[in-house]
């Protein structure tokens, strides 16, 4: 097995040797509790069929069903799903929500699917991981190209499946079929206030900071749009095709408007002259706060050493590598690990599940003010348990997850408890 499980599990066990937690937990946590493949049949809209390799892994239950999206990439693979579902059972355990963690995933490149392609492949997703997930047994929501109306096609299909209706079965759905207002800000909203939370001891003053975020879509624009709100100066921005750097600054609502317009954030307006730049030059600009908001792996051993900014907010999914932390702590760089800044998704979640289950109404002052509040309530533990162990802040925000972990699988005993 390769790459991203391996490296997760041994983010795992240097931490598990600094701690008091028991072995047994450790070797539980090195594995998935279940992981089912998939061949998904697709008929084209040419008459044509395609089988599309699938995949939904359940990690770990302990603490409750489990939760994590559902993507929709050319390069998924099984060990990117098993490892994002050990990263979703940390996250939810780091936010104190009632979930174990889990993802899933199609091997397809959904940029050439039409709708309705795209629509029978999210129902036949649902048809093959039916026997498997569930509103109280495991809950998808969207990840990368699975958006709101794929989650509504979810749970239509499942409402179709079981003859209930459950909306309680998927998160992130579209406000008129069952979610939340508020949860699509969410992500990057969340990670806005975890450096809001943190930015004195990390030493930023708002008007003295310059951001650069990489990926500008829904979390990569928010963050940007709340954080120049406030008086930081973001002086790039990227995605997929166009990177841009004004070190006078850019206005994120203005760039995004142009992009809408004009379909691309090339000649976005800037403050100042504007400087397009090679993508891989991007992650090493001059700025003091870099937010990967796109994809994993992009802060390697080699590139570490060129970075120019103090910190880094990973908003994406395993944006730093393990073989970058070494080169990163050595220049001083303050990682806020992934499984706090973008845990505000996961968390807005909880509360659509929550209101789906209770069928209850929700405002969006109230989603805004209970992902405030959770935010900042973990981001403050994460640091004192940075500080008083004296450990990276990823490693304390995953301390702070296996405590919680820990506490779950050992209430049902552990082998000191049967041992005769
Ligand atoms: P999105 O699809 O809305 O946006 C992704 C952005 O990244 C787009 O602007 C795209 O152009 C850009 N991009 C893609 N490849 C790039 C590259 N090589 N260089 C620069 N930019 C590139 O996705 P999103 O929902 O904003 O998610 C972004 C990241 O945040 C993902 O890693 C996702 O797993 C993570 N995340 C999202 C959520 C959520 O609720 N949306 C929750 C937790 C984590």
């Amino acid at each position: 097995m390769s790459g991203q499980l391996t490296e997760a599990r041994k983010r795992l066990e240097e931490i598990s040797e600094r701690v008091d937690v028991s072995p047994e937990v450790v070797r539980r946590l090195r594995y998935p509790m279940e992981t089912l493949a998939a061949t998904i049949p697709l008929r084209m809209d040419d008459g044509s069929l395609r089988l599309l390799k699938a995949w939904r892994c359940r990690y770990n239950d302990a603490r409750g069903p489990t939760k994590g999206g559902i993507r929709f990439h050319p390069c998924v693979d099984v060990d990117h799903v098993m490892s994002l579902g050990f990263w979703m059972t940390f996250k939810c355990a780091v936010m104190d929500l009632p979930f174990g963690g889990a993802k899933g995933g199609v091997q397809v490149d959904p940029t050439e699917l039409s709708a309705l392609e795209r629509e029978r492949l999210s129902r036949g997703y649902v048809r093959a991981f039916a026997g498997i997930i569930g509103p109280d047994r495991d809950i998808p929501a969207p990840d990368m190209y699975t958006d709101e109306m794929v989650m509504a096609w979810m749970a239509d299909e499942y409402k179709t499946i079981t003859g209930a209706h459950a909306p309680a079965i998927v998160t992130g759905k579209p406000p008129g079929a069952g979610g939340l207002e508020g949860r699509k800000e969410a992500t990057g909203r969340g990670a806005y206030h975890v450096l809001r939370r943190l930015e004195g001891k990390l030493g930023l003053e708002p008007e003295k900071t310059r951001v650069a975020v990489q990926g500008f879509g829904n979390a990569g624009y928010e963050i940007a749009r709340l954080l120049s709100e406030s008086g930081y100066r973001i002086v790039g921005l990227a995605d997929s095709r166009t990177t841009l750097y004004d070190g006078d600054g850019i206005d994120p609502e203005k760039a995004k408007a142009h992009k809408d317009k004009e379909g691309s954030l090339s000649g976005a307006p800037t403050e100042g002259k504007a400087q397009e730049m090679e993508a891989a030059e991007f992650l090493t600009c001059d700025c003091d706060v870099l937010v990967p908001a796109a994809l994993a792996d992009q802060i390697t051993a080699d590139n570490a050493g060129d970075i120019e900014a103090k910190v880094i907010l990973e908003v994406a999914n395993g944006p730093v590598c393990a073989g970058a932390d070494g080169p990163l702590t050595e220049r001083g760089v303050k990682v806020v690990p992934d499984i706090l800044a973008n845990a505000g998704g996961v968390t807005v979640s909880h509360l659509e599940w929550a209101m789906n289950q209770a069928r209850l109404p929700w405002s969006q002052e109230d989603t805004r003010s209970r992902l405030k509040e959770a935010m900042e309530r973990e981001a403050d533990h994460v640091w004192e348990i940075h500080e008083d162990e004296n450990l990276s802040l990823r490693a304390a925000a995953y301390l702070h997850g296996l405590r919680r972990i820990c506490a779950a699988i050992s209430a049902r005993g552990l082998e000191s408890t049967f041992r005769r």
